[in-house]
């Protein structure tokens, strides 16, 4: 598989505070990654930096073989690169249909978004259903698959998401990842997902990495990790 996605030696500061410290990522085209930490680890700070919206005090990220430091996020977005960011953002006064719309701009190509738009609601049936609804009266798992959607909407090749399950019910959590992996599936969609625990990822995800107070602290494939404790000393800090 060609590496798409080339972090290296990333380090990003919030002002005096170093969140987080030489990371180095590599993501294959086409593959399934997570980065597993807890709270404050720094998971949300490094999807941020892939996506340009904040600068790495130190590193290099590369996409396709192109640097893309410094590259605003709206043009990472039309490069392929979309974000989904953590806790459910969408626009509650906006229709389902006006919220999608939304992310087209950065396509340009109107009746392309519109035809991406229906392609997307044969996914999203529950958002068909919902279609005209403001986006403030969808259910919690119903506006996790409306940020996701939206992010689709850019046309992304490189998906970021960020803590998807965080605040929804284990069944509409399930659901959710089963659309990931048929996106996956049907779009050849590269993934790179943040989560808080490790149990469900281990079931789908290609390659895991443990993230603890900013640092990677261990990357292995999810087949080796679901056996032994590599991935919880990692986790809670005896390595
Ligand atoms: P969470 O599960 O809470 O999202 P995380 O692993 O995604 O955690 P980050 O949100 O990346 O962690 O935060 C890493 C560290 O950076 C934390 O100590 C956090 O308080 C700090 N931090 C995050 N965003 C900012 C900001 N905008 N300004 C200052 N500090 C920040």
């Amino acid at each position: 598989m060609t590496e798409m996605l080339k972090v290296s030696d990333v380090s990003v500061a919030y002002g005096r505070m170093t969140a987080v410290r030489n990371v180095s990522l590599s993501i294959d085209n086409g593959s399934i990654s997570v980065i597993v930490g807890p709270n404050g680890a720094g998971k949300s700070t490094i999807l941020r930096a892939i996506a340009g919206g904040i600068k790495p005090s130190k590193g290099h990220i590369e996409f396709d073989g192109q640097t893309i430091v410094g590259r605003r996020p709206e043009d990472l977005a039309a490069s392929g690169i979309s974000l989904v960011p953590e806790g459910r953002h969408v626009f509650p006064t906006l229709t389902v249909r006006e919220n999608l719309l939304v992310a087209s701009h950065v396509v340009r190509d109107r009746a392309g978004s519109l035809n991406d738009m229906e392609r997307l609601l044969q996914l999203f049936p529950r958002l068909r259903e919902r279609f005209s609804q403001t986006a403030g009266k969808l259910s919690g798992g119903e506006q996790q698959m409306l940020v996701i959607a939206r992010a689709l909407m850019t046309r992304p090749r490189l998906l970021l998401v960020d803590e998807p399950s965080l605040g929804l019910a284990p069944k509409i959590v399930d659901e959710v990842y089963e659309l990931l992996l048929e996106l996956r599936r049907e779009r050849g969609l590269t993934l790179l997902i943040n989560e808080q625990t490790s149990k469900r990822v281990l079931k789908f995800a290609e390659t895991v990495y443990v993230l603890r107070d900013g640092s990677i602290r261990l990357k292995g494939s999810a087949q080796q990790l679901r056996l032994g404790t590599a991935l919880s000393d990692a986790y809670f800090g005896s390595v």
